[in-house]
């Protein structure tokens, strides 16, 4: 009885939102225990490479390795890029997660969310990463649906509903129904894309060469999806000045950000326009009681959610948790078999 119990209750399935640019584990029955960049830092010595480190320790080397390190995103453009890589980051994360390589206390079971560009053989791949790291099953999750139930929207009724789900590398957008998706389409803009566009913005405007740290600081402190109706805020931002060679600060406005990151956010309107164009008319109705729910990081940008309100005309809220929802979301499915028909087995 006891011993039954025992072995029960300590499982350490797992839930993995595996981002372009964060990896959110969900443990059963404890919820969200590990949260860090989706980065690693490869070391090449006498020709051989191994892995320096992985997450946060690693986004802290980007842009300041020597030569025999190299930081990389494994899944960057939402796609796997490198598999080696991605599998070493997985292996990583689910030993974290349960707190060290030899403590489980049987094969776990896995949900995984992967971006939904990624092709058939890039999922298996990501299942044999997890497979390798000690899964007994490992499920598939749509990123979207993930996203939709971990921000409460109600896709197990009949009702319609549209989630926008921006990340890193991808935006998602998907009408959910009857645990399905009625729509879905994933355009390649996101937040990468905006803090590209601010450092070109950045070397155009003031000759200064600033790494993707420095513009995606930028665009949290300053980025707006609309631009600022009076003067706006402005910070101090230090780079390598293009002409002079040497470490130069200037001053950066809020201005010029917003006028920069312009295109993605328009790109990210767009898709939603046409995602509500293609969309039913029963669920279209649906969509209109409901409105439209962000998540995602890029949800935080500011006023995206004014932006989007004004080009469709329907209520647009930010979820309460948006870099959170997807793993929320896949790790409901853990706890509650009413969300087990979501998951696909891999
Ligand atoms: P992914 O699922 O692709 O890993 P996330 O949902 O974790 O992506 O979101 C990461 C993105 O959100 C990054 O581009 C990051 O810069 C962006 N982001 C996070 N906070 C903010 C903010 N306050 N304003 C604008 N963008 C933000
Ligand atoms: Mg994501």
């Amino acid at each position: 009885m006891l011993f039954s119990r025992l072995f029960r209750f300590p499982s350490h399935d797992m839930a993995i939102d595996l981002g372009t640019v964060n990896t959110v584990v969900y443990v059963r029955g404890k919820g969200i225990v590990l949260n860090e960049p989706s980065v690693v830092a490869i070391e090449t010595v006498n020709g051989i490479q191994r892995v320096k480190a992985v997450g946060r320790d690693a986004k802290l080397m980007m842009g300041k390795t020597p030569d025999s390190i190299r930081t990389i995103r494994p899944l960057r453009d939402g796609v796997i890029a490198d598999i080696e890589v991605a599998e070493q980051m997985i292996k990583h994360f689910i030993q974290k997660a349960n707190g060290g390589p030899s403590r489980l206390p049987r094969f776990p079971e896995i949900v995984l969310c992967v971006p939904s560009g990624s092709t058939s053989v890039e999922r298996r791949a990501i299942r044999d990463a997890a497979t390798n790291a000690g899964a007994s099953r490992v499920w598939l999750i749509e990123e979207p649906m993930a996203a939709a139930i971990g921000a409460g929207l109600p896709v197990i009724d009949p009702v319609g509903a549209m989630v926008v789900d921006i990340g890193g590398g991808t935006t998602e957008v998907a009408v959910l129904s009857l645990r399905g998706l009625a729509y879905s389409s994933s355009v390649r803009v996101g937040g990468d894309k905006m803090d590209d566009a601010i450092a070109a913005s950045v070397r155009r405007r003031h000759n200064l060469v600033i790494g993707e740290t420095t513009a995606e600081r930028i665009k949290h402190e300053l980025g707006s999806a609309l631009p600022p109706t009076e003067e706006g805020i402005s910070m101090h931002v230090r780079g390598r000045h293009l002409a002079e060679g040497m470490p130069k600060e200037v001053i950066i406005s809020q201005a010029e950000v917003a006028d920069a990151i312009h295109e993605a956010v328009s790109q990210i309107i767009g898709t939603v326009r046409t995602a509500l164009e293609s969309t039913a008319p029963e669920l279209a109705a649906d969509i209109i009681d409901q409105g439209i729910v962000l998540t995602g990081g890029g949800a935080l940008l500011s006023r995206l959610d004014e932006a989007l309100s004004a080009a469709t005309g329907l209520s647009v809220t930010v979820a309460e948790y948006p870099l959170n929802c997807v793993a929320l979301g896949s790790g409901r499915t853990l706890e509650d078999p009413d969300y087990k028909g979501v998951l696909t087995e891999v």
